[in-house]
């Protein structure tokens, strides 16, 4: 794969903010990964950009939210919809931040994102119908990345567990501490 930095000679990586430590979680919570934070903010500082993301603020959910969920619908379609509430629907408003996302930084092809979310899980995200769940899928706007743009490289967070996962997953990038 032919990888383009930015402007400044770094690589970029887009990483769920939940997983930096920020508070952007529909409860107001975060989902702060020690690893992640210190190999990506830290000790790879020199030779990366990392981009924050949350598509669900950046739709304009806010903090708290109700919670939304993957649903298949009849026609075999995903929407993603209120859990407690199948009228709201964000779907489209995912799909297309999902654009936007990628007009921003054409040249990003790394991304981390949280499993199991309904936005940025990566083929970890429960699929549900009529409160059942009957399929594993990626969150919506990991879909519509994806759709956008096949070879860019995603991983779930629960899939980098050493040092060593973090720097293969960059194509083994070297420290410059
Ligand atoms: S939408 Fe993604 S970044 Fe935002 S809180 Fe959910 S998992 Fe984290």
């Amino acid at each position: 794969m032919n990888v383009k930095n930015n402007k400044a000679g770094k690589k970029q990586v887009a990483i769920s903010a939940c997983l930096l430590g920020e508070a952007v979680r529909y409860d107001g919570r975060n989902k702060q990964h020690s690893l992640i934070s210190n190999i990506f903010m830290r000790q790879l500082k020199k030779q990366l950009e990392v981009i924050p993301f949350c598509p669900e603020m950046a739709i304009g959910l806010g903090v708290p939210r109700d919670k939304i969920e993957l649903v298949r619908q009849k026609d075999e379609s995903i929407r993603v919809l209120g859990v407690e509430n199948h009228t709201w629907d964000v779907t489209e408003a995912l799909q297309s931040y999902a654009g936007t996302f990628l007009k921003q930084y054409p040249n990003l092809q790394y991304f981390i994102v949280k499993s199991r979310s309904p936005s940025c899980g990566y083929n970890s995200t429960p699929v549900f119908v009529n409160g059942l769940e009957v399929a594993m899928d990626s969150g919506m706007f990991v879909q519509s990345l994806l759709h956008i743009k096949p070879d860019i490289k995603i991983i779930n967070e629960s899939d980098l567990l050493t040092e060593q996962d973090c720097l293969e997953f960059l194509g083994n990038i070297d420290f410059e501490c």
